[in-house]
């Protein structure tokens, strides 16, 4: 409830001062995942849908962003040091095939982007644990928000446990991708993304790990897998991780300064300004905004691109408190 007011005082703020001035160093970053074609792709049950969107509907958001003054970049343009003025950088979570579909629009809109991959999915060719549920619970008719429920709960387990959860559910064989869309790339699909000049690749862990549930160590190495392993694949360290589920601590930080990634993204909805990036965590605990998904489009790109409202000052408050608790 407190979040609709929030959200519902910043949309009128938004359009109060629609207008902004371009000339400021602002950073937006957009979180996506899968991309279908059209909604109805969402019929087959084999995806959560918990952010949908299509190829069109990424086209109409790199359309509004443009038109609002914004230009698009990726953490290669953050690294060349060469951002200035409003910017925004689209990236895509997880690794899915779907993500693919998206090259056409990249080339014909000259639209960078950012694929995060998960290694762990690429090398076993699994499907996406939230998927297998979804999928699973939905063919035995459980309601979407007790799905939604149990995949929350499952989120604050590691990897490990939440994989032998599902396989203790629905069988080993619930593991595998049904069609196109809810498999994860190929390593071959990875490599020929890589070449795209549009493309940065980047971490996503490679075991999908919710970082602040495992030890530092584990965080370490699974950080480290995934730039290894996509180091293999595409020839290149990534310099930009987005962190599974947003959740981070010191020792995520720590982990990924150690491992020479420049960038991270977060899931706190808020600007950035790259300007002003003082210490490494700055640059590793960027903004992020994940609420843009079909049927929301032109007000979601208002709110993140807006003046700082209150759901971005309370974005701040507490990144600030979390790289507190991170140096202590
Ligand atoms: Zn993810």
């Amino acid at each position: 409830m407190k979040e609709k007011l929030i959200k519902a005082l910043d949309l009128a703020i938004a359009k109060f001062l629609a207008v902004r001035r371009n000339e400021e160093d602002t950073l937006v970053v957009l979180a996506f995942h899968s991309v279908i074609d059209s909604m109805e792709d969402l019929q087959t049950g084999l995806l959560d849908p918990f952010q949908p969107m299509t190829v069109q509907d990424v086209e109409f958001v790199a359309t509004l962003l443009r038109r609002r003054g914004f230009r698009l970049v990726t953490g290669n343009d953050l690294d060349a040091g060469n951002v200035r003025g409003p910017a925004a950088w689209l990236t895509f979570d997880d690794g899915y095939a779907n993500n693919l579909k998206l090259l056409p629009l990249a080339r014909r809109n000259d639209m960078p982007l950012t694929v995060f991959i998960s290694s762990g999915n690429v090398a076993s060719g699994e499907a996406f644990w939230w998927d297998v549920l979804f999928r699973e619970e939905s063919k035995r008719g459980t309601p979407a928000a007790a799905i939604a429920a149990r995949r929350e709960r499952l989120k604050a387990c590691p990897p490990d446990e939440i994989r032998a959860a599902i396989v203790t559910s629905y069988g080993e064989g619930a593991m595998r991708p049904v069609a196109d869309i809810d498999r994860p790339m190929t390593p071959a699909e990875v490599a020929a993304l890589s070449r795209e000049p549009l493309v940065e690749i980047g971490n996503h862990t490679h075991s999908h790990t919710i970082l602040t549930v495992v030890d530092s160590g584990t965080q370490l190495s699974d950080i480290r897998r995934c730039q290894e392993e996509l180091h293999r694949l595409t020839g290149r360290l990534p310099i930009s991780i987005a962190f599974p589920n947003g959740a981070f601590d010191r020792g995520t930080l720590a982990a990924a300064a150690e491992l020479g990634l420049r960038f991270g993204v977060t899931c706190l909805p808020r600007q950035t300004h790259p300007a002003s990036f003082q210490t490494v965590n700055d640059r590793l605990t960027i903004g992020r905004f994940a609420s843009i998904r079909h049927g929301r489009i032109e007000r979601e790109v208002a709110l993140a691109t807006a003046r700082t409202g209150f759901g971005q000052l309370r974005a701040e408050r507490d990144r600030r408190l979390n790289a507190e608790r991170c140096r202590g």
